[in-house]
């Protein structure tokens, strides 16, 4: 670690304490900067980087609801407004017990880079609450989502703030925080992403971050001649990435063998199929079950119950296969699982969830040079889709889902162009972490400095 980086990460900590998974997000990208702010110190004089990590504004707000039973609950709101340097904030809302301040301001922040990367016109930034939607009637997500929009409207707007999905956060959810945008501003305005398609969605919102990881891991694949028809692949998760990151790896013809959620995973040796896919995105997303019941439906798929984060190692991981797909949630591969991988001979690891690796785990994947893509390039695809939903939100058109899927197609191979031509430029070819970290951050460095010191 150099010497700015020891320094760097010294007042983080001792301004951000307790805060670990911001430390985290802090650390790999300096890492991977220091080669760029050695060669071009203007952006260290003008001390970029100490700018982008600290949000330009955090919200944190009170949400009160009563329950079916009438008692009231009290949940905490957070919205993380990192950067608005060439967009307005954009950036999911995750719903889940274990969101504070802490994981928001790590995601806000790969967002800067992710966003800068699709090189559409979108700032950064992430919120959430601390609210469980699991065992929630509908009714009672209904007035959670409208306590929440009560105050987090005052702060969006389609030029100022457009928030989007994340993990408990999907289509029903959209609905009710629209609804309540809507009546609260009465106006009809795209401040949020990820609707329905008969009131201002895109086609493919739902897909595109499945997809978009997709693509990115063909592209990888590609680098080496290999396509994904006929490969074993791992995924975890069984959530909007998942699903279509299961959806697109049939369609190009791979075996899907595995999927999870935070009770356990399912093994199916035989591979998720279309028809087995389409039940499973019924359990998920209308019955709202548990994937436990996916092997009492299909007897040749094996469920394990694992408290991922409670094991030394998550047992997915140990299963063999030649690519892996984590598509559930942060740091679900510590450095024991990516051993793991690596001794059954994994030769890709594409990430659809968020800093889905520790950093230990990706130190082993980059020493051993399999290809390993970071979530801020690889599921770039979802946010891509936003963006392009508020152009179409701003045309009040429409486009087909052959002109969208033809555009993400575009956007991936791109960002996967830029990675590589930025490692290789910086002396680490083939490194897409450094590569992510550094094309994301010179287009808004680059736009801090137009901007002046503000
Ligand atoms: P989701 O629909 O809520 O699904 C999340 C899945 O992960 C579920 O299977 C869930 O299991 C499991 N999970 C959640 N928290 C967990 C935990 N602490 N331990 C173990 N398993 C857990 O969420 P999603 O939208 O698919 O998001 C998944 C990941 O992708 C997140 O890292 C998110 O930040 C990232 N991401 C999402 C998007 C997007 O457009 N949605 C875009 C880019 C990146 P249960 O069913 O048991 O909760």
């Amino acid at each position: 670690m150099s010497s700015y980086v020891q320094k760097l990460m010294a007042e983080v900590k001792a301004k951000n304490a307790a805060e670990r998974e911001f430390h985290q997000a802090v650390q790999d990208v300096a890492e991977s900067l220091s080669p760029v702010l050695e060669r071009e110190p203007h952006y260290r004089a003008s001390k970029v980087l100490e700018r982008i990590i600290e949000p330009e504004r955090t919200i944190t707000f009170r949400v009160a609801w009563s329950d079916d039973a009438g008692r009231i609950q009290v949940n905490r709101g957070y919205r993380v407004e990192m950067s608005g340097v060439i967009g307005p904030y954009k950036g999911g809302l995750r719903f889940h017990p274990s969101v504070n301040q802490s994981i928001l301001k790590s995601l806000a922040l790969e967002q800067v880079f992710k966003n800068s990367l699709t090189m559409l016109p979108m700032g950064a930034g992430q919120g959430g609450s601390d609210f469980d939607p699991k065992g929630k009637s509908d009714h009672e997500v209904m007035r959670f989502c409208q306590s929440f929009m009560n105050e987090l409207h005052r702060h969006l707007g389609p030029n100022t703030d457009i928030p989007d999905g994340d993990i408990g956060v999907g289509g029903r959810e959209i609905g009710y925080l629209f609804g309540q945008y809507r009546k609260l501003r009465n106006e009809f305005t795209g401040a949020l992403t990820g609707k329905g398609l008969n009131w201002g969605g895109s086609q493919l919102c739902l897909e595109s971050t499945g997809y978009g990881v997709v693509y990115f891991a063909s592209e990888m694949l590609a680098t080496r001649d290999q396509r994904l028809e006929g490969k074993s692949c791992l995924v975890s998760g069984a959530g909007k990435v998942a699903q279509f990151v299961i959806e697109k790896l049939i369609d190009l013809g791979a075996k899907v063998v595995t999927f999870s959620d935070s009770s356990g995973y399912v093994c199916d040796p035989d591979g998720v199929d279309r028809e087995k896919l389409e039940w499973l995105k019924d359990l998920k997303n209308v019955r709202r079950g548990r994937i436990r019941e996916f092997a009492e439906r299909y007897p040749g798929a094996e469920y394990a119950s694992a408290e991922m984060g409670g094991l030394e190692e998550n047992p997915l991981w140990t299963r063999k296969a030649d690519c892996a797909f984590p598509c559930a949630t942060q740091n679900e591969i510590n450095h024991r699982d990516a051993q793991n991988l690596l001794q059954n001979g994994v030769q890709l690891v594409c990430e659809g969830a968020n800093m889905p690796a520790t950093p230990d785990a990706i130190k082993a994947f980059t020493d051993r040079r399999i290809l390993y893509a970071p979530g801020k390039a690889a599921n770039a695809g979802g946010v891509a889709v936003s963006g392009l939903e508020m152009a179409q939100n701003s045309m009040r058109f429409a486009w087909t889902r052959e002109e969208v899927d033809g555009r993400l197609k575009v956007i991936m191979k791109n960002i996967h162009e830029a990675c590589l031509n930025a490692a290789e430029e910086f002396g680490t070819p083939g490194n897409y972490v450094n590569g992510a970290n550094i094309a994301g951050f010179m287009r808004v460095a680059d736009a801090m400095i137009d901007q002046g010191v503000i």
